[in-house]
């Protein structure tokens, strides 16, 4: 397959320099309120700040994948003698927390990149420069793009199996010769 080169976006999280005052969680909810900016509700925020104010700890954390089903097995990291709990770093929507998920239709929430915009809102929200763009160029292979009967027809054999869809064919194209 061939390489083509691809900018990757990516914001890096300098967590030292947050403070917890949670505006990249307005920023994000209101840039993606329905309609747009007509409402700020930062459970609806694709940056949620994980904190525990007697441990001097703000961390930001971006809304990655959903999962289905949990992980068997969770991490504590120590970091500057600070302890984070299990499950700080993780990105994921997953069935045990509710972090990362519509409060009102239960769906779960990804980072877009504030998809058409410039600059993210959470990155220019930011007062203490804790959220940075960083793009870089890298050579990924190119992605056959399928058109709509291929799609069409994918959908069709993850339903039926290829089997099925052959039989199905061959029968309709007997008809047709008649
Ligand atoms: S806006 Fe910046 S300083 Fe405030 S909570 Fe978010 S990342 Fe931290
Ligand atoms: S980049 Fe945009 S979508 Fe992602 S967390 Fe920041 S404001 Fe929300």
């Amino acid at each position: 397959m061939a390489k083509v080169k691809k900018k990757i976006k990516t914001i890096k999280i300098d967590a030292d320099r947050c403070n917890g005052c949670r505006g990249c969680e307005i920023a994000c909810s209101l840039f993606h309120a329905e309609p747009k900016y007509s409402s700020i509700n930062p459970a609806k925020s694709r940056i949620q700040v994980v904190s525990h104010r007697l441990k001097d700890i703000w961390l930001p954390v971006f809304a990655g994948e959903y999962t289905p089903a949990e992980c068997m097995g969770r991490d504590v990291y120590t970091i500057d003698g600070k302890e984070y709990d299990e499950c700080g770093f993780c990105r994921a929507a997953c069935p045990s927390r509710d972090l990362f998920k519509d409060p009102d239709t239960g769906l779960p929430l990804k980072c877009d990149m504030c998809e058409g915009e410039e600059e993210p809102w959470c990155v220019k929200w930011c007062l203490n420069d804790v959220l940075v763009v960083e793009e870089r160029e890298e050579e990924v292979e190119e992605e056959e793009a399928l058109d709509d009967m291929e799609i069409g027809l994918e959908a069709l054999t993850n339903k039926f199996g290829m089997s099925k869809v052959m039989e199905t064919l061959a029968r309709m194209s007997m008809a047709k010769k008649g």
